[in-house]
C-alpha cells in the first residue's frame, strides 16, 4: 500500500514512528520558518510539518493536491483538541506529489460556499466533505444493520428483475425500449410488488431487498425518480405480525446506530389521525390536536362560521402574548393557495382571565370561555380556529399546526416520534378519473368485517393496510395482501378493469393465485427517507451519493440526454420534437 496509516490514525503513542500517509491537502500555512500542510483523507485530518529548508517540497503544493509524505510522528506543542489526531504531527522527510489539482470551485469544507447546483455539478467534490461523508457512512451503517436482523429473522434477500412491464395502477413508469422486440417496451419497476407476492407463492415465506424503485412522477421538493426501498414480504402472517416483526427490525435500528431504546411504538387508527391531526401522518412530538367546536360556534350570527360544515380548533399553550405581526404572519400563511383558508379566527385567553378574540362583535365573554374549555385552555394561550368542509379544514389546519410546530420548536429533529397508523381505506375517490383508486394497491385485501359493503359503499371499506410514521413522514407502508383469485378479480372490477384488461396485466398472478397461494402481507420502508431522518435532516438528497436535482437531472453526467440517430433506428423509435 502506498501508506502505512490513515489520517484518522496516529495518537500521541505513535510519537517516533515513522510513517507514510496520503491524502488531499485541506490547508497550507506558510509561517516562513515553518509550512504546515493539513492533509486530509476519508478517516481524518493529520498535520504535516515542513521546515523551511523544504521550501521547495511545499512550495507548489495546492487545495486538493494529492500527496504522500512520509516522516517521524511528533508530540505537537500546540495541541488541537477539536480533531482526535491533534496531538501529534509529522516531521516530513520526503514528499511526493501523486496528483495535481485545480482549485476547486468551492471549498471542501463543512460549510461549503458553493451554491447547491455547483455542488451538484462537482459530487465528486462535495462527497469529500464531511457532512455527505457522514451521511453516507450513516447509510451504510443502516443497510449493514437491516440486513443482519432481517438475516438472523431468516429472511432470505432475493432480486427481482428491474426490466418488467408497465402497469397502469400507481405513478407513471419509466420505460425502456427493446431493440429486439421493435414498438415494445420494459418499465422499470415502481416497486417488486408482484414479484414478491410471487416469491411467497413459491414458499420463500420471509423474502426482503434493499432495492432501487423508480416512479416518472411530477418532482415535489425531497423526491427522487429513483429512490431505494426496504422491501419485505412475509407468508403465514397478520397484520400484527407484520407489525411486530418490522417495529423490532426499527428498535434494532434505533439501538445500535442511534443509541435510543423504545419499548414499543404507539398506534392510531387513520380515522383517528384524520380526526385529531387532519392527516395521516401525524407528527406526535407535540400535541395541538383538533377541537371541533362546530356546535358551540354555530348560531349567533357569524356567517362563516354558521355556514362551515366544521370549525376545528386548535390550542397553542402560553401564546397568548403573540404580536398583531405575528397573528397577521400567520393569517398570511394559511390563506397562501398551498394552504387554501379565507382566513383565521384567534381567541387570546389573556393572563388576566379575559378573553379577547377576533370575532368578539358576535361571541360574548362567556360563549368564548366556552371554546377555551373545549380546547382545555389555560390563561395565557392562544387558539387558532378555521371552518369550512371538513375535509379542508382538517387539511388546512394540519398545515397551520406544523407550521406552528416548527415555529414553536416543537419539531427537533434529534428527538424521535415513531407511529403505526392502521385501518386506511381500501379505496380513494379520484375526481379526475371519475372512479375510485386503490388507497395503497391493488393487491391490498380489504377487511373481512367491511366485505359487505364493498359494492354498496365502497368508500367507507378498511383496508388491511398499516403506515409506519415517524415525525410526521412517512417511513413506511404495507398490507395483507389478497391472495385468493375471486376476490382479486373482484377488486380488479371495482378499480374499472374489464375481465379482459386485468388478465392482459396481472394474468400471472391471478394465475400464480390458482396454484397453492399462502396468506401473506409486507410492507416496504424507504430507505433514503429513513436515512435522512436518523441524520437528524429534512433532504433526502445528501444521502444520496449521486441524487438527481429538482427536475430529476444528473447535472453531473448530463443526464437524461438525446441519443443519436443510429441508437435511435435500432430501437425503432421516431423523436418527433
Ligand atoms: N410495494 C408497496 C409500496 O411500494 C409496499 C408494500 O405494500 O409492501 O408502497
Amino acid at each position: 500500500m502506498l501508506r502505512t496509516h490513515t489520517n484518522g490514525e496516529l495518537r500521541i503513542n505513535n510519537v517516533n514512528q515513522e510513517v507514510t500517509l496520503c491524502g488531499w491537502v485541506q490547508k497550507k500555512r506558510d509561517l516562513g520558518a515553518m509550512t504546515f500542510v493539513d492533509l486530509r483523507d476519508r478517516y481524518g485530518i493529520t498535520q504535516l510539518v515542513f521546515s523551511e529548508s523544504q521550501s521547495e517540497l511545499t512550495m507548489n503544493l495546492g487545495r486538493e493536491f494529492v500527496i504522500q509524505a512520509t516522516g517521524k510522528v511528533a508530540e505537537r506543542q500546540s495541541k488541537n483538541t477539536n480533531i482526535p489526531t491533534g496531538d501529534i504531527e509529522i516531521i516530513v522527510t520526503s514528499l511526493v506529489v501523486l496528483n495535481k489539482s485545480k482549485t476547486p470551485p468551492f471549498t471542501i469544507e463543512d460549510n461549503s460556499d458553493g451554491g447547491e447546483e455547483l455542488r451538484m455539478q462537482y459530487r465528486y467534490l462535495d462527497l469529500r466533505r464531511n457532512p455527505l461523508r457522514k451521511n453516507l457512512e450513516l447509510r451504510h451503517r443502516l443497510s449493514i444493520e437491516v440486513r443482519k436482523y432481517l438475516d438472523s429473522l431468516n429472511f432470505l434477500e432475493i432480486e427481482t428483475p428491474y426490466l418488467i412491464k408497465s402497469t397502469p395502477e400507481g405513478a407513471r413508469d419509466f420505460v425502456v425500449p427493446s431493440r429486439m422486440n421493435a414498438g415494445q417496451f420494459y418499465a422499470l419497476p415502481q416497486s417488486p410488488q408482484t414479484f414478491k407476492q410471487l416469491l411467497m407463492v413459491s414458499g420463500y415465506d420471509r423474502y426482503y431487498q434493499i432495492v432501487r424503485c423508480f416512479r416518472d412522477e411530477d418532482l415535489r421538493a425531497d423526491r427522487q425518480p429513483e429512490f431505494t426501498q426496504i422491501d419485505c414480504e412475509m407468508a403465514f402472517v397478520t397484520q400484527e405480525d407484520i407489525i411486530q416483526t418490522f417495529e423490532s427490525l426499527m428498535v434494532h435500528l434505533f439501538q445500535t446506530t442511534k443509541g435510543i431504546d423504545f419499548d414499543s411504538f404507539p398506534r392510531m387508527c387513520y380515522a383517528d389521525a384524520m380526526l385529531n391531526y387532519g392527516c395521516d401522518k401525524p407528527d406526535i412530538r407535540f400535541g395541538m390536536t383538533f377541537n371541533y367546536i362546530t356546535e358551540l360556534v354555530k348560531g349567533k350570527g357569524f356567517a362563516i362560521f354558521d355556514d362551515a360544515e366544521s370549525v376545528i380548533a386548535i390550542n397553542a399553550d402560553n401564546c397568548a402574548s403573540f404580536t398583531r405581526k405575528q397573528l397577521d404572519e400567520l393569517t398570511d400563511f394559511v390563506k397562501r393557495p398551498q394552504v387554501g383558508a379565507k382566513g383565521l379566527i384567534y381567541l387570546r385567553c389573556n393572563e388576566d382571565g379575559t378573553y379577547k378574540s377576533s370575532v368578539d362583535k358576535f361571541y360574548s365573554e362567556e360563549e368564548l370561555k366556552k371554546w377555551a374549555k373545549q380546547c382545555n385552555a389555560k390563561a395565557g394561550d392562544l387558539i387558532f380556529v378555521l371552518s369550512g368542509d371538513l375535509a379542508a379544514a382538517q387539511k388546512q389546519m394540519n398545515d397551520l399546526r406544523l407550521h406552528l410546530g416548527n415555529q414553536l420548536g416543537l419539531r427537533n429533529p434529534d428527538i424521535y416520534a415513531p407511529l403505526w397508523v392502521y385501518d386506511f381505506p381500501l379505496l380513494e375517490w379520484n375526481e379526475e378519473s371519475g372512479r375510485y383508486h386503490a388507497m395503497h394497491h391493488p393487491f391490498t385485501s380489504p377487511k373481512t368485517e367491511d366485505l359487505h359493503l364493498l359494492e354498496t359503499e365502497p368508500g367507507k371499506v378498511r383496508a388491511n393496510a398499516y403506515d409506519l410514521v415517524l415525525n410526521g413522514t412517512e417511513i413506511g407502508g404495507g398490507s395483507i395482501r389478497i391472495h385468493d383469485r375471486a376476490v382479486q378479480s373482484r377488486m380488479f372490477d371495482l378499480l374499472g378493469f374489464t375481465k379482459e384488461e386485468a388478465q392482459a396485466q396481472f394474468g400471472f398472478l391471478l394465475n400464480a393465485f390458482e396454484y397453492g397461494a399462502p396468506p401473506h402481507g409486507g410492507i416496504a420502508l424507504g430507505f433514503d427517507r429513513l436515512c435522512a431522518l436518523f441524520g437528524g435532516q429534512e433532504t433526502i438528497r445528501d444521502f444520496i451519493a449521486f441524487p438527481k436535482n429538482n427536475s430529476g437531472r444528473d447535472v453531473m453526467i448530463d443526464a437524461p440526454a438525446t441519443i443519436d440517430k443510429k441508437q435511435l433506428d435500432e430501437l425503432n423509435i421516431k423523436v418527433t420534437l
